[in-house]
């Protein structure tokens, strides 16, 4: 079929292509445009340091909820970090804030490209044409007075069962995850106060990045 258009990738798509995947022209590929779009493409002609493409149609191809999830979390370091991301793109996890509390480690202070390129990367992986959008790091006071979801609730083990929430199916929902230290008794009050629920996730303690 004719191209519908054409396309040039430069930065690290470009380079993936050239000098990661070897790519020579002919190549047939997926391209995301990261907010719901994707088109077929054909690898047309190779720069030095971008990449040429022919477009076939836009495809509008949902892969997303009907409704958002917000993960605010105390970010882990290194490997669980990327782990974590690429799970919460996975399931389909719209934003993800960097939460900071009382209890906090350094993994919330990750630059955020890194964090990004994460994304990018299990994104391709998983098909997911939308990107899960990285807010900037927030207290995990400002979350509880800022977010409105219908549904907010912060695991703390102890908590009520996760049955018990009633999850109609297209409101929002924010989920709050503590860090290794877990929640101070007066962040859960806090959290209380502020219209959160408490859920617990079994009898075992997760690592953050399981809950
Ligand atoms: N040391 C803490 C646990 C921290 S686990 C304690 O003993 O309380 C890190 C985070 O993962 C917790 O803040 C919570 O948000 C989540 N989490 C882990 N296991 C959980 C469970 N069984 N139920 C609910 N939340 C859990």
């Amino acid at each position: 079929a004719l191209p519908i258009s054409t396309a040039t990738l430069s930065g690290n798509e470009a380079h993936h292509l050239l000098h990661v995947m070897r790519a020579k022209p002919g190549l047939q590929l997926m391209l995301f445009d990261g907010q719901g779009g994707q088109y077929e493409a054909e690898l047309t002609h190779c720069g030095r340091s971008t990449v040429d493409l022919a477009l076939g149609p836009k495809q509008d191809i949902e892969r997303e909820h009907p409704f958002q999830i917000t993960l605010a979390v105390a970010l882990p370091k290194g490997d669980r970090q990327r782990w974590l991301i690429e799970k919460a793109v996975e399931l389909g996890v719209s934003r993800l804030i960097p939460l900071q509390t009382a209890r906090s480690t350094a993994g919330s202070e990750q630059a955020s490209s890194k964090l990004e390129r994460y994304i990018i990367e299990a994104s391709k992986q998983c098909g997911r044409n939308r990107l899960m959008q990285l807010a900037a790091p927030l207290k995990l006071i400002d979350l509880l007075s800022q977010d409105e979801s219908p549904i907010r609730i912060l695991a703390h083990p102890g908590g009520s069962p996760l049955a018990e929430i009633e999850w109609n199916s297209t409101e929002n929902r924010s989920l709050a995850i503590g860090p290794e230290g877990g929640f101070t008794d007066d962040e859960v009050t806090q959290a209380i106060e502020a219209g959160w629920k408490t859920v617990g996730l079994g009898s075992r303690i997760l690592r953050l990045e399981t809950a």
